[in-house]
């Protein structure tokens, strides 16, 4: 038995007894605790439906590869996998070439037969299936595959879907869909290490598609654009998600070098440094490049007046300039490149040990609305290095785009159209580089738990816009999309996968809002200051692995003092919602009683603010187990004058439905 388990039975004991005590005394002794101290709330409450991991959970626990206490174990393991990219973009066609030598260091304990390869550009291939939408390219054209230098033969596809093959294999690839499997002339062993290499073209797709695309073949951002290794976990082992548009990604870290062939004049940007700057800027802009990271002001390394003086690169012989980039310890790699862009820079502070990290914004300057972006992706990588983790890589980049891209981010770099402004835009930029820390650096499997990124990403981002503008972080109860989901009865579990969902629009709340309020109700229950510990220990912990839900729950659990299964399985992975009402309230002599109502089917701490008539207030809390085996609570509550209001959930902290019998006011005279 784990120790969760353990934790779990010691937790119910305790409640059972607390349960005998509210059946046999009614009246709840009110606790007094004013929600600002950050001391957390009493969360106590009985576990009626544990949440249950998937077995591939509790065998990591039982091979030691992840802890009950939600962390890696001592016997954790990832494949690890680094890339050398050549890739030439040809703007007036749209016609991307490439070629790449994937290496992949087997550091599991399992023999590899196959390698599973996603092949995403094929959504936009005729007849793909796709969750939405989009324009058709033709998809991918691998023209050659092979392993270890040996060219391997294409295979006919065997199923639509389930790629991986069984038994014994020829060598040989099979394309189907957007994956591709590999078998292996001889199968990689535990510890070894096979070079893949893929030779590949693509059409870039233009209006209609999405995270990627390009502006009227002046600006071309690439992301999904490179045979790209599947994960292979110690949960659920060979990942092989079918890219189908809606859900995102979920790959292993390695290191990348990519050279990135584009016309003379236009600029490059990715994630990863650039290492030849010499080669290609022309010197004035390499010096400042160079020098940017140090300061706190913006300078550019290509302004208008430059790139009208043909001062953005230097000239070429034959036309072409091949930018290198390099990234380590990265789970994806995007590129940006604009024959229109300019590129401004600035630094940020870290406080991680390698330094000040370069901040770059490049745009088109006849959209100078973009131009803050800079000082807003500056804001928000001092920020989240503050409130998340230092900020682990040399430079983050917000690069401008086409509409198709809206927002979306990759290692080190984040695609935004050109429509947001102003505080859109800084929403946008640090929404976006806010996912640098989920799931960049701590790599969440997206498509099947999209909370975990996009979740905690709407959290962080309401944090960081509030200390932007010296505003009240925005309340959980004010979440206008998650509200009108329940009305429109389109709710979906947050546990739910985003390519199954019934209702996108649930879905994604789902996904973004909803998470993200219950992150501040959570933080508000446990104490912001204990929170933010654990949010920091979480993604410290998890830097550069993979976390599951399991994982997160358990640490959060912890956080709280007690098992919090009562909170996840109802909001994580069912559809409660919370109405808490205020039915009755009598004044007596130094008390009042007050009765509440629980009206829906989720429970959470009661908190009421009672306001007096010389204007005073005063907080009270009933702990959520108050609700336990009852809809009605009741309890006497001392008072210090004259009673004139008792209002439920003033600071908007919980998801209430309905707030319009939250409120008790005394009758005038
Ligand atoms: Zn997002």
């Amino acid at each position: 038995m784990g120790r969760r388990n353990m934790m779990r039975m010691w937790s119910r004991a305790i409640i059972g007894v607390a349960i005998m005590v509210a059946s046999t005394a009614p009246n709840i002794s009110a606790q007094d605790t004013n929600p600002a101290d950050g001391e957390g709330l009493v969360v106590d409450y009985p576990v009626f439906n544990p949440v249950e991991p998937p077995s591939g959970y509790l065998a990591a626990l039982e091979a030691g590869t992840r802890t009950p206490d939600g962390r890696p174990g001592a016997d954790y393991w990832q494949q690890w996998v680094d890339y050398d990219i050549d890739v030439k973009i040809e703007p007036e066609t749209a016609l991307v070439t490439a070629s790449e030598k994937i290496t992949i260091r087997n550091d599991t304990p399992h023999e590899r037969p196959v390698i599973v390869l996603h092949l995403y550009q094929n959504v936009f291939a005729e007849g793909a299936p796709r969750g939405r939408g989009t324009t058709i390219t033709g998809g991918m054209t691998l023209s050659r595959v092979a392993v270890g230098g040996m060219d391997l033969d294409e295979l006919p596809p065997r199923r639509f879907f389930g790629q991986q093959p069984r038994g014994p294999q020829e060598p040989g690839f099979r394309v189907n869909q957007t994956l591709a499997t590999v078998s292996l002339p001889e199968p990689l062993a535990p510890g070894g290490v096979v070079e893949i290499e893929v030779d590949w073209s693509f059409e870039v797709s233009g209006s209609g598609g999405f995270r990627m695309g390009h502006l009227n073949n002046e600006i071309f951002q690439l992301a999904q654009w490179y045979p790209q290794v599947a994960a292979f976990d110690d949960v659920f082992g060979q990942d092989q998600s079918p890219y189908l548009g809606s859900g995102e990604f979920y790959t292993d870290y390695g290191n990348f070098t990519v050279d990135v062939t584009v016309p003379e004049g236009w600029l490059v940007v990715g994630t990863g440094m650039l290492t030849n700057a010499e080669e290609v800027l022309h010197p004035e802009a390499a010096r400042t490049l160079a020098s940017a990271p140090a300061l706190d002001t913006v300078v550019k390394v290509v302004s208008v007046e430059d790139r009208e003086a043909g001062r953005a690169t230097l000239s070429s012989d034959d036309g072409w300039h091949t930018w290198t980039l390099q990234a380590e310890m990265v789970r994806d790699f995007a590129i940006a490149a604009g024959g229109t862009y300019v590129w401004h820079v600035t630094g940020a502070e870290t406080g991680h040990e390698q330094g000040r990290a370069l901040i770059q914004n490049v745009f088109d300057p006849r959209m100078d609305h973009w131009a803050p972006a800079t000082e807003y992706a500056q804001h928000a990588i001092e920020f989240f290095s503050d409130y998340i983790l230092p900020y682990p890589y040399p430079q983050a980049t917000a690069a401008m785009g086409p509409p198709e891209v809206s927002g979306m981010e990759y290692p080190m770099i984040t695609f935004i159209t050109h429509q947001a402004e102003g505080r859109g835009l800084n929403g946008v930029v640090t929404h976006e580089l806010s996912h640098f820390w989920m799931p960049m650096i701590v790599g969440t499997k997206e498509m099947a738990y999209a909370w975990m990124d996009e979740g905690l990403t709407v959290f962080n981002t309401s944090l960081s816009m509030a200390d932007y503008y010296g505003t009240p972080v925005s309340r959980p109860g004010d979440d206008r999309g998650y509200q009108m989901v329940v009305q429109m009865e389109m709710q979906e579990p947050i546990m739910g996968h985003a390519d199954h969902a019934e209702h996108m629009f649930g879905q994604n709340v789902s996904a973004y809002g909803k998470p993200g309020m219950l992150l501040h109700t959570l933080r508000h229950m446990i104490g912001e200051e204990k929170f933010d510990a654990f949010y920091k220990d979480y993604a410290a912990t998890w830097a550069f692995k993979h976390p599951m839900p399991w994982d997160f729950f358990a640490m959060f659990s912890e956080a709280a003092g007690t098992d919090m299964d009562w909170f996840w399985q109802p909001w994580f992975y069912g559809e409660a919602t919370l109405d808490q009402a205020v039915d009755e309230v009598v004044p007596g002599t130094g008390s009042v009683d007050i009765t509440v109502s629980n009206l829906s089917s989720g429970v959470m701490p009661v908190e009421m603010t009672l306001e007096y008539a010389d204007g005073s207030t005063e907080t009270v809390v009933w702990p959520a187990s108050v609700w336990a085996g009852t809809r009605t609570a009741k309890g006497s509550v001392p008072t210090s004058g004259d009673l004139s209001k008792v209002t439920i959930d003033a600071g908007g902290i919980y998801p209430d439905i309905d707030r319009s019998n939250n409120e008790w006011e005394a009758v005038e005279g």
